[in-house]
């Protein structure tokens, strides 16, 4: 393997795979350093990656006539803002209906911090402190995907770590959140570095938004931002890569192109890569220790249905539900009986058992009628490693790849899941490695660096 230093060379020939926000990002931030030999490359013929909004009816004072297939919240981000003011994003959110947690066993209905348990309320009052202090050492901007070394040492597994923080009812209160956002059934057996640093998103909200969790959507839909950074770019989209190979420089064939780069960022899954890549055995050990799942997004037309909810189902160690059961449930604008639907998929999960537990929900929640809009969106998911593997130290591992044969990867392995989150390390990626300056990551952090800050 090599790593060759880069020049400041605004012709430098760099290609990107994926056109989600992490190449979009990456190519954003190579172009304000004056870069300007860029190309990006995606399979699908649209860009935005997960950030996929479907238009089902006409915009309107009340409507947005839009439902989200993928990314559902914005959450706060310096780069949001850059953007969306760069792009002429309107200024005003979509703020979405308050999230609330529905006990499938008791029908109970409840906001998070209300649901009922043993805790006291002063219990809850000092958990609430402990907990929202304790995601402050996670809060920040400019401390990207795993660089940190404190997230080796958090390997434990999440209830565990909750148990011995004495924080249980922030455990019951969030983890049926944070379960439909992200680990589905796997939380038990997660290690609590991926529970923590989704959790570290909320702590960048305003408190009533952290109690509250009514998040904003952008008005045009979701994806908007990314069809307008995309559109000034140099795309190559609907391209299936059959191979690349690096020495001197990077070759690179899809069925319809060939391309030669200096330098190749790659923002897709890794398990693609593998395919197509010539891996070393470095890349090869690393990319095959990757644990993932599946989920899907449901969208159907309902009747019977209270309007304008946003419902997590609870499914605790107390109530187990199978994997394909809807873990949460909203309607995409109110009044439009439009509802969205997020099971997540196991091994075994069959596309006839989501629909039928879409069903079932609707049933227990006295829904009368449902009918699909078209079949439900599958996205692979939650790029993780094990417990064990984060404890060796893969994260270091899988950094020290970066710049090696001119390769680099930006994508939800190496920077979490969010869409803030693979804006932030792909940003962050380019000053590393693309900018005479140095990066924030690479600067060491103080505890009194730490802040929080209110965007929405
Ligand atoms: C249902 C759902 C809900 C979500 N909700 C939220 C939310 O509320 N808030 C939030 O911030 N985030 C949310 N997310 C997560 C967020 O959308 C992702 O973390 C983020 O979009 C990942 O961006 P990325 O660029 O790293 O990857 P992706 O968006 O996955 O982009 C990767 C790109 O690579 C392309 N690609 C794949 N394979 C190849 C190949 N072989 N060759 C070329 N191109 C390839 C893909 O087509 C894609 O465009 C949600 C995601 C989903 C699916």
């Amino acid at each position: 393997m090599q790593i060759n230093n880069l020049t400041h060379d605004p012709s430098t020939r760099i290609g990107i795979v994926g056109a989600g926000c992490a190449g979009l990002t990456a190519a954003e931030e190579l172009r304000d350093l004056g870069y300007k030999n860029l190309t990006i490359i995606d399979t699908k013929n649209r860009v935005g990656g997960k950030t996929y909004s479907i238009r089902y009816g006409d915009t309107t004072p009340q409507s947005r006539g839009i439902y989200e297939g993928g990314t559902v919240w914005i959450l706060p981000s310096p780069l949001y803002k850059k953007y969306k003011k760069r792009y002429g994003i309107s200024p005003n959110y979509r703020l979405m209906p308050p999230v609330q947690v529905f006990d499938l066993a008791t029908g109970r209905v409840s906001s998070p911090f209300l649901i009922k348990s043993k805790s006291s309320l002063l219990s809850r009052l000092r958990q609430l402190k402990t907990f929202f202090q304790e995601l402050g050492k996670y809060t920040r901007y400019d401390d990207p995907g795993y660089l940190n070394p404190i997230y080796r040492a958090m390997n434990e597994s999440s209830p565990q770590w909750f148990a011995k923080q004495d924080l249980d009812f922030i455990r019951e209160a969030l983890i049926p959140i944070a379960n439909a956002a992200q680990f589905g059934h796997l939380e038990e057996n997660i290690s609590i570095a991926y529970v923590i640093r989704l959790l570290a998103l909320l702590n960048r909200c305003s408190l009533p938004k952290k109690l509250l969790l009514n998040m904003p959507q952008l008005q045009e839909g979701n994806q908007d931002l990314w069809n307008r950074i995309g559109a000034t770019h140099n795309l190559c989209l609907g391209q299936t890569i059959k191979r690349f190979s690096r020495g001197k420089k990077i070759l690179l064939e899809t069925f319809s192109n060939q391309w030669e780069f200096d330098h190749l960022i790659w923002t897709a899954p890794v398990d693609e890569f593998l395919r197509v890549a010539d891996a070393s055995p470095e890349e090869s050990d690393i990319f095959s220790r990757v644990r993932e799942i599946k989920r899907a997004v449901i969208t159907c037309r309902v009747e019977g249905l209270t309007p304008g909810i946003f419902y997590c189902v609870k499914n605790t160690a107390n109530n187990p539900l199978p994997p394909s059961y809807p873990l949460a449930i909203y309607e995409v604008d109110r009044g439009s009986k439009i509802y969205n639907f997020y099971p997540f998929m196991d091994e075994t999960t069959t596309v006839e058992e989501l629909k039928n537990n879409v069903v079932d929900l609707v049933k227990r929640l006295g829904g009368t009628e449902v009918k699909l809009l078209g079949e439900p969106l599958i996205w692979k998911w939650f790029s993780h490693f094990s417990s064990q593997d984060l404890e060796n130290g893969i994260y270091e591992r899988l950094e020290m790849l970066q710049g090696c044969d001119n390769t680099y990867f930006s994508n939800e392995l190496t920077a979490g899941v969010s869409v803030p989150y693979g804006m932030e390390y792909a940003a962050d990626l380019v000053q590393r490695f693309f900018s005479q300056k140095q990066s924030s990551a690479v600067k060491m952090k103080t505890s009194q660096e730490l802040y929080v800050m209110e965007q929405t």
